[in-house]
């Protein structure tokens, strides 16, 4: 079993109240992964004063200098990429292939911010008058909070705090409980690659704790979170009397829309990768598959055989696609949205079980699930659900399709299957959410590109990643120069 301290001010620390917790292995519930200071109030307020003696410091140095760092980091993380992918499918449950994955995209999020940093600057703007300079320059914003969630331990923690710190800012980072493990492990990277003392601190423990740190401390200047709609709500009230820069990025309840010209079996590929895949818990699954009806009976057909044929097993084991639920209550609440949705009148085409078999029986799997005549009403339909359950919606049209599609009061990503390229311009201008794809799976993002949410899903204030990532961890002075006289 590993054991993890919490990183403040460069030091390896205990709780102060010398609490712990542990994680254990959805895959095999018997397995406890790691052991973890449980930080609370004070241990967030000692992060916080850490993050703030060292802002002056790494603020003044150069772009440049901390991209150094990043690019060093993402060698050091790339050395260790096997190892670290089999602790986070230990901790987290997805398989070794999604793991490695993400660890990958960990690196290569450090190794793009680590070249940028040549190009992080500001503007010339052209003056309307002669011999005057107008030019912008990016500053730090200051102390910034991240919270993370558990489903991708890894990726959501570099993609905040990378940009974070390549503009100059310090990070108070709280990782979620359930699977801490990979973002301290990323702390012990940039400490290794030279991070100065303080300039990242990593406190695992109660979030609401680190909640009112933020909401009661004038040093945090700036809020990242990714997580559940609920959570994120609370901390937006929590912190509006401060008004400090926030972003949010939230759940959603992802459509896949399948029309009548489709390649069928594509559309099955891609669904079922995008609604199974990772276990169903990603923020941008698949969860409705909104399907023109000529062609639905066939569509549910080649589902239903991929869901039959989708390998379930612990992470660990070659040839395995889906690892378990991350936890019992994650699991429980899957068979809860579908004995709702069939008292509701939606029919169990395939799955809704628990898996028990062998070894299985000591970890938290499921079947992948397909339900059939959802409509659009129904709660299985409008509720984010975090598993392998996909329910299928039968429409008679695009214009109906589309309709469907933006019924919800999330807007994440949304995918489309067609050959008609005029269809899929018309959908990618009217579809309500931040992550547009045709012909492809609606998970799986190019860590280049902005991401957000709109409506539920995100404050869409600030996009995430790619050079957009930049504009929230930085703010834009303006100065003007004149050299006439
Ligand atoms: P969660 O329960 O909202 O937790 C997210 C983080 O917030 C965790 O670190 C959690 O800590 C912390 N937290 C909980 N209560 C808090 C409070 N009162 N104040 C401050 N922090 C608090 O979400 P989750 O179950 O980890 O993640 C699943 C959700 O994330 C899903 O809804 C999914 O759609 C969403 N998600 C969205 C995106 C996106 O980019 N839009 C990406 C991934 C996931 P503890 O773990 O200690 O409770």
């Amino acid at each position: 079993m590993i054991s993890y301290q919490n990183l403040i001010g460069g030091q390896w620390v205990a709780a102060q109240d010398g609490r712990t917790f542990t994680t254990t292995n959805p895959a095999d519930t018997r397995e406890t992964v790691a052991t973890y200071a449980l930080g609370g109030a004070a241990d967030y307020a000692a992060a916080t004063r850490a993050a703030s003696e060292a802002l002056p410091k790494w603020s003044a140095q150069t772009a440049v200098a901390r991209g150094r760092i990043l690019s060093k980091a993402a060698q050091i993380l790339e050395s260790r990429k096997a190892e670290l992918a089999t602790l986070l499918t230990r901790e987290e449950g997805k398989t070794l292939t999604e793991a490695t994955g993400e660890v990958g995209r960990a690196v290569d999020i450090f190794r793009f911010y680590g070249g940028l940093s040549y190009t992080v600057g500001g503007q010339t703007i052209p003056h309307d008058l002669p011999g005057n300079l107008l030019l912008t320059r990016r500053e730090p914003v200051g102390v910034v909070a991240l919270i993370t969630p558990w489903n991708f331990p890894i990726a959501i923690p570099a993609w905040k705090l990378v940009p974070a710190l390549l503009c100059g800012n310090t990070v108070v980072l709280k990782p979620a409980s359930q699977a801490p493990s990979m973002a301290l492990e990323l702390a012990k990277a940039l400490q290794e690659a030279g991070l100065p003392a303080g300039v990242l601190n990593v406190v695992a423990g109660e979030g609401r704790a680190f909640g009112s740190e933020i909401a009661s401390n004038a040093a945090v200047q700036a809020l990242s979170f990714t997580g559940s709609h609920g959570v994120g709500t609370g901390l937006y009230k929590a912190l509006s009397h401060r008004m400090i820069r926030v972003q949010l990025e939230m759940g959603s309840k992802n459509p896949t829309i399948v029309l009548a010209d489709a390649d069928l079996d594509l559309a099955a590929r891609l669904v079922a990768i995008a609604g199974f895949g990772l276990t169903g818990q990603a923020c941008t699954a698949t969860s409705r598959v909104i399907v023109e009806r000529p062609v639905l009976a066939a569509f549910t057909e080649k589902l239903v055989a991929a869901a039959k044929a989708w390998k379930v097993g612990p992470g660990l084991t070659p040839g395995v696609q889906m690892g378990p639920a991350v936890n019992a209550d994650e699991l429980e609440g899957n068979f809860a949205a579908i004995r709702k949705a069939q008292a509701d009148g939606a029919e169990l085409v395939w799955g809704g079980a628990r898996l028990t078999e062998g070894d299985l029986a000591h970890g938290l799997f499921m079947q992948p699930t397909v339900l059939g005549g959802v409509t659009p009403t129904m709660e299985i339909a409008q509720e984010e659900v975090f598993g392998p359950v996909v329910g299928v919606i039968a429409v008679d049209s695009f214009d109906e399709a589309i309709q469907v599609a933006n019924g919800v009061k999330y807007g994440l990503s949304a995918s489309l299957v067609t050959r008609d390229f005029k269809k899929a311009m018309v959908y990618a201008e009217r579809i309500e959410c931040g992550v547009v794809k045709v012909n492809q799976i609606s998970t799986g993002l190019a860590l280049q590109a902005p991401f957000g949410g709109v409506k539920n899903s995100s404050t869409d204030s600030f996009r995430e990643q790619g050079t957009a990532a930049l504009d929230f961890y930085s703010r834009t002075k303006t100065i003007y120069l004149d050299y006439s006289a």
